[in-house]
């Protein structure tokens, strides 16, 4: 993960990219880029949604590289860890969720 967090940033980077990256526009990015990955969903029933998973795999997988990229965006702008964050809400849900 945090090689890719890396490449990430340095794309970024290289590019004079960071001036541009505010946290209410990279959060609306977050939101575009998953109402494309849902768009490939549109007018689908949950089983056929799989075969249409299945069927436009390379633009699944885009959607989910795009939207992880504006996230990791965000996290650096915000300067926060993704794994601590990660890990934190993960105990919270435990908590709040525990096995029975
Ligand atoms: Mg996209």
């Amino acid at each position: 993960m945090l090689k890719v967090v890396e490449r990430v940033l340095k794309f970024r980077d290289v590019r004079g990219w960071k001036k541009y990256h505010n946290p209410k526009d990279l959060a609306a990015s977050i939101v575009i880029e998953a109402s494309e990955l849902l768009e490939i969903f549109q007018w689908v029933s949950e089983e056929e949604s799989y075969d249409v998973a299945r069927r436009n795999i390379e633009r699944v997988r885009e959607e989910v590289a795009d939207i992880l990229i504006y996230l990791i965006y965000l996290a650096d702008v915000l300067q926060i860890d993704l794994e601590d964050a990660v890990l934190e809400k993960l105990k919270k849900n435990e908590e709040k969720y525990p096995v029975e």
